[in-house]
């Protein structure tokens, strides 16, 4: 029963998979061994303001290995763990993550904000504010310490429901931000009235800035503009050549993140690259 369920899911979200349902069940079984084994890990990747070229927060990523050790893409791993029902324990386990690192980079006197994403899903399972705040507060985390990134697709079909979850996040001190925004459908009236922090500029745009076509810069300079007129925090992801970089720099973007300045890394790795480029 529950079987037959499962299966209609798999085929309404995920499907690229009809015709390799077996890989599909690999991978779930490896989520839930990977779960029990405590297998996950987080990567590090800086946003960095391009004033002072020095890091501003760290952007948590999820890494997981299949059992020969063979890296999973979580644009592979996160739309299945959504469609079986995993990601909200994935998510939970992702913030505690989140927050012992916080902690012991605190303690270490490297009080790095670290922002995770989490999936719609999670976002709008009701459960989720209580289940954040309960797991921060016994986190040890410090207050302002713990950021959050959402997409469009988690506000947009219940905007009073979302924007009342938010309100509770921030105030936690919590900061929100939009990511992979530019792609969702969102209007620009409903933006102005979401209690959020920042707008990430999809990589999509960003990447193109430089290339022969407006596409890119058309919609990187209206999102610089509009984080400016609603007085929000602008950053562009998937920043890797100086083109880009300059580029940005031009058109007043305060913030970037990307692969010229650090790929995401372990947290030990990721404090000596930044130390290494005076990025910290
Ligand atoms: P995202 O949140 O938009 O994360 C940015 C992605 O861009 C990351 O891919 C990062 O490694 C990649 N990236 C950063 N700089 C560059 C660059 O200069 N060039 C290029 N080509 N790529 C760059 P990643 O780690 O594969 O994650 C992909 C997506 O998976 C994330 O997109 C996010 O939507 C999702 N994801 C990752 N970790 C988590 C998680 O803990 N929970 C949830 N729910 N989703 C996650
Ligand atoms: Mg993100
Ligand atoms: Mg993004
Ligand atoms: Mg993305």
């Amino acid at each position: 029963h529950a079987k037959q369920a499962g299966r209609g899911l798999y085929h309404f979200y995920l499907p690229e998979f009809e015709r390799d349902a077996g890989q599909l069940l690999a991978i779930e079984a490896r989520i839930q061994e990977a779960l029990r084994l405590r297998q996950f890990e987080l990567h590090y990747q800086p946003v960095i303001d391009l004033d002072s070229g020095m890091i501003v927060t760290v952007e948590a990523l999820l890494r997981l290995a299949d059992s020969e050790g063979k890296p999973i893409p979580p644009a592979v791993f996160v739309p299945i763990a959504e469609a079986v029902g995993l990601i909200g324990k994935i998510g939970e386990w992702v913030l505690a993550e989140a927050c012992r690192q916080q902690h012991v980079w605190q303690r270490d006197g490297v009080p790095i904000p670290i922002a995770v994403n989490v999936s719609p899903l999670q976002f709008r399972h009701r459960d989720f504010a209580t289940s954040f705040r309960r797991i921060l507060e016994s986190s040890g985390a410090a207050a302002g310490g713990i950021q959050v990134e959402i997409t469009e697709s988690a506000i947009m079909d219940n905007v009073e429901a979302a924007v009342e979850v938010m309100r509770q996040m921030r105030e936690l001190g919590v900061k929100i931000s939009l990511d992979d925004f530019g792609t969702g459908y969102s209007s620009l009236s409903s933006l102005t009235n979401l209690p959020i922090d920042k707008l990430k500029i999809d990589q999509s745009f960003v990447r193109r800035v430089t290339q022969n076509e407006a596409a890119g810069r058309t919609v990187t300079e209206a999102i610089i503009a509009l984080g400016r007129s609603l007085n929000l925090e602008v950053v562009a992801e998937g920043v890797d050549t100086l083109q880009v970089l300059d580029y940005l720099k031009r058109h007043g973007c305060a913030q970037a993140q990307g692969y010229w300045f650090s790929e995401p890394l372990p947290a030990p790795e990721l404090l000596s690259r930044c130390l290494e480029r005076g990025m910290l």
